[in-house]
């Protein structure tokens, strides 16, 4: 009789869970996958998708092909018994349900990401499109179509005009930038041809409660791209604090109340349920992460390595040694475990940092690496890596086929 395999555990299926997934041996190890999505989204393409770059759908990758050969349980682990080795699960649909199952494991990867922060701020929740995944990506399209044809109706004041098109984003990083770069080449070209009755009247505002823009990336770097930003006609608010959203304004302590039309919040990362109530140690300050060893492996209350926990990804962090939320990091680490598992490999993780890619539109843009290098060939180098991150071939091809679409016939933002 064949010698059982041990059964492997990945909790999430973002770019950690899925890039385990694919990559764990199922020859070797009996794996199974349990997250709510049965999709990955593939985040460095959501602003592009949500302005109409090409179908929204292309950017996350189904978890079920043909060469998917782990189980799949659309599910939420409720809770953990590290003694046991028991996961508590429940099914993620839309009916609500009681019902809870078990999954037995030897070796569970831990992987659930973060949720995003609002600070507490009020109206944010109920106001506010966040960028996570494809759904919110859908929700900016959506609103996008609304705000421009509500504009077109006739009697409607040029000040509720530049209301509803004026486009308000809370967050300064590289996800708010891209939003904020996505929006102006679209203002400034697309929709220009398609409502031309509007030119001059959309506008879009950045909002940071720091002093720059672009934290990740060098002064001068960050300063270029504030520059390039505003030849866009992007209006950057810096050291600016939100004190409450309605339904259509924003209100900061520095500006008062100030009027939008959609309301995009890119910033922030707060921990999921499942990190907070595992009794694991973790980070004190910030963001709450798991905290591991260097091999990737969870620690006890006691501060002992568990030896069959690994916990990686925007949800965990290694002790000592922090590194951002990044999928690059997800993506490495996820790597690492692989090579662990599959090969027997010894070694600590070591992080190699790649370059930073920033698109500032008008194909413009910042790199931050072993080259620093701005304009053309930085939004060329954003561009492709866009096309990289895609991860699997069929949706290569459909994204080539969209952006030759949009270059013989304009993009598509009338349509969801
Ligand atoms: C718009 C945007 C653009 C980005 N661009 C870049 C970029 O250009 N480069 C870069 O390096 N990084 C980028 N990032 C960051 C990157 O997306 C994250 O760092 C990365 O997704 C983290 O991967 P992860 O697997 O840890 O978590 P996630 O990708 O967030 O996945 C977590 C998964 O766990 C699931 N889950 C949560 N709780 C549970 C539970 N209790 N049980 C089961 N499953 C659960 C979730 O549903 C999800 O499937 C971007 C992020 C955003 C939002």
């Amino acid at each position: 009789m064949a010698a059982q395999k041990d059964k492997v555990v990945i909790i999430g299926s973002g770019w950690g869970g899925y890039s385990l997934g694919y990559g764990i041996d199922h020859n070797k190890y009996d794996v199974t996958l349990i997250s709510p999505e049965n999709t990955s989204a593939v985040t460095p393409l959501l602003a592009s998708a949500a302005c109409g770059l090409f179908d929204p759908r292309l950017a996350h990758e189904p978890l079920r092909r043909r060469d998917f050969h782990a189980k799949y349980y659309k599910a939420l682990v409720v809770d953990i018994d590290f003694d046991t080795k028991t996961l508590i699960c429940q099914p993620a649909f839309d009916e609500l349900t009681d019902e809870r199952f078990n999954v037995d494991y030897d070796k569970v990867i831990l992987v659930p990401g973060c949720r995003t922060n609002t600070f507490g701020i009020p109206g944010v929740t109920e106001n506010a499109i966040f960028v996570k995944n494809v759904a919110n990506a859908n929700a900016v399209r959506s609103r996008l179509n609304d705000i421009l044809e509500m504009a077109s109706l006739p009697g409607t004041s040029e000040d509720r005009q530049r209301q509803l098109l004026h486009v308000a984003i809370v967050g300064g990083g590289p996800t708010g930038i891209e939003m904020a770069a996505e929006l102006t080449d679209l203002f400034n070209g697309d929709a220009n041809v398609l409502f031309p009755h509007l030119k001059g009247k959309a506008s879009v505002s950045v909002y940071d409660v720091a002093p720059h823009i672009l934290a990740p990336f060098d002064q001068k770097l960050a300063e270029y791209a504030t520059s390039a930003l505003k030849k866009g006609r992007v209006n950057i608010k810096t050291n600016t604090h939100i004190l409450k959203v309605t339904q259509n304004t924003i209100e900061t302590q520095e500006d008062g109340a100030t009027g939008y039309g959609m309301l995009i919040w890119a910033t922030g990362n707060n921990s999921v349920p499942l990190v907070d109530k595992l009794n694991l140690r973790k980070t004190e300050k910030g963001l709450v992460r798991i905290l591991t060893d260097d091999r990737l492996n969870a620690f006890a209350p006691d501060g002992n390595a568990l030896r069959n926990v690994f916990a990686m990804g925007d949800a965990a962090d290694i002790e000592g040694g922090t590194l951002p939320t990044t999928a690059e990091v997800a993506i490495q680490k996820a790597d690492y475990i692989i090579n662990v598992l599959n090969k027997n490999d010894t070694s600590p993780f070591a992080y190699k940092q790649r370059s930073l890619v920033t698109y500032t539109g008008r194909r413009d843009g910042v790199v931050q690496g072993k080259r620093e290098y701005t304009g053309y060939g930085a939004w060329l180098s954003w561009r492709s890596g866009n096309f990289f991150w895609t991860r699997s071939w069929r949706r290569r091809i459909l994204m080539c086929y969209a952006w030759l679409m949009d270059w013989l016939d304009g993009r598509e933002i009338i349509r969801n």
